[in-house]
């Protein structure tokens, strides 16, 4: 007989088991599909498996019914047994939500992404596509002992400069790859620059109000560093790598184009020192004008974040302040009128990403706005309560699969780039990631 995908499950220590009785099931809009291994992977290195409180884990019995295990196979005490999750590293991009039934859970999940995962031949393996092979963000090459050397080396380079220190908390204590990799001279450095935005994401990871169920997993910059600040830490970056990136918008920040004028002031200082490396803002994209002047002082790149390039659904999820999607739009044609290159950061969500609606909708955006890149990113917030978040709840239909939306925006737009970093000016000029 084939050996077949196993479920797996947790007990209430936090052990996990696999279940060969029944066959995992994958969730997408709280609906509950076959796994296939071959559109699986083999856990990746750096994930994480997830015990999900106060849910069962749900698979198919023989007679194909959708079954939760609510208690422990292996053990007659009846005891409860927990869903189990995968965290998957940066790079890949989930296809199915671990399926699963709300037990006592009235409590939100916290601010992460929950991949299906399954048992196969003396293996995990998790419900997801690779998107991109860089090593950006590869704990492998990230050795917190150079890191460390790192920050000791810029507090004496730039022992009055207050990003030093924020980005060496974000390194050492929040595991930040992007701090860690500015302490390496490596690759993309961040400038977190705005403690406040104009939007209040549902799952905003830098600030979520006081009374829901669960915290932000970042907390925001406490202060606006000054143009100069960031020109000498720049520069220096720049000087240290070959193809070097800088990027404001971080997770542990609001919305940098509300800071323009420091932007602007310190792109115009960097600019002065040095025409090396690309400059990239992280943006929710409400502000053109703002950007129009950005990209007048020298930016080369913006990553525009969105959950939906449909309004209802945009505006349900990011619960904009003054500005509407139409500015989101504005803003890439802004960036495009000024020869911008523009990544569109797409919060992808399996069950509504990847509904025929939304790949349509998407689609056409790509086309009318002449988007560079897209970054499928997974939207890490509650498969659930997102879809009840976006009055989706029950309603999610045609859905195509990601991996068939991924490959599909390919084969539609063969010169756009996708993948999940932010690209090196080398890979925009050859056209690819590899
Ligand atoms: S745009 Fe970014 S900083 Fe602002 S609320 Fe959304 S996630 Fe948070």
């Amino acid at each position: 007989m084939n050996p077949k995908l196993e479920l797996v499950f947790s007990d209430e220590k936090g052990k996990i088991y696999n279940f060969p009785g029944l066959r995992p099931a994958g969730m997408k809009a709280g609906r509950f599909f076959e796994l296939d291994v071959k559109s699986m992977l083999k856990l990746p290195g750096s994930s994480e498996l997830f015990l999900l409180p106060g849910r069962c884990p749900v698979g198919w019995n023989d007679s194909d019914k959708s079954v939760s295990l609510a208690c422990d196979p292996y053990n007659s005490s009846q005891s409860p047994v927990f869903a189990v999750a995968a965290f998957i590293p940066p790079g890949y991009t989930l296809t199915h939500h671990a399926a699963y039934e709300e037990r006592e859970a009235k409590t939100q999940l916290p601010l992460f992404a929950y991949g299906a995962c399954a048992f196969y031949k003396g293996d995990f393996y998790v419900s997801a596509v690779q998107v991109d092979k860089g090593d950006r963000h590869d704990e492998r090459f990230l050795h917190m002992e150079e890191v460390y050397r790192g920050v000791a080396s810029y507090k004496k380079l730039f022992p009055k400069n207050r990003l030093v220190p924020h980005l060496a908390n974000c390194a050492t204590v929040n595991g930040c790859a992007n701090a860690k990799n500015f302490f390496l001279g490596r690759m993309e450095a961040p400038v977190p620059i705005s403690p406040v935005c104009n939007a209040q994401c549902q799952g905003c990871i830098s600030l979520q109000p006081d009374g829901r169920d669960f915290p932000a997993t970042q907390e925001r910059i406490r202060f606006v560093p000054t143009a100069e600040e960031i020109a000498e830490l720049v520069t220096c970056h720049f000087e240290r790598e070959e193809d070097p990136i800088v990027s404001f918008g971080q997770g542990c920040e609001g919305e940098p184009t509300i800071q323009n004028d420091v932007i602007e002031k310190a792109i115009r200082l960097i600019r002065r020192e040095t025409s090396k490396g690309l400059i990239n803002v992280n943006t929710n994209a409400s502000r053109p004008d703002a950007l129009a002047k950005l990209f007048d002082a020298g930016l080369t790149n913006v990553r525009v974040s969105t959950n939906s390039v449909r309004e209802p659904y945009y505006s349900l999820y990011y619960q904009p302040k003054g500005y509407s999607f139409k500015e989101v739009a504005a803003s890439v044609d802004v960036a495009k009128k000024h020869g911008g290159f523009v990544s569109m950061n797409y919060l992808s969500m399996p069950g509504f990403t990847d509904s025929q609606d939304e790949f349509e909708a998407f689609c056409d955006f790509i086309e009318a706005h002449q988007v560079d890149m897209v970054q499928w990113r997974n939207l890490n917030y509650d498969p659930i309560r997102y879809f009840r978040d976006l009055k989706l709840e029950g309603k999610a239909q045609n859905l195509l699969g990601m991996d068939r939306v991924i490959v599909q925006v390919k084969e539609r737009f063969p010169g756009l780039l996708s993948g999940y970093f932010n690209p090196k000016k080398s890979q925009m000029k050859n056209k690819t990631l590899t």
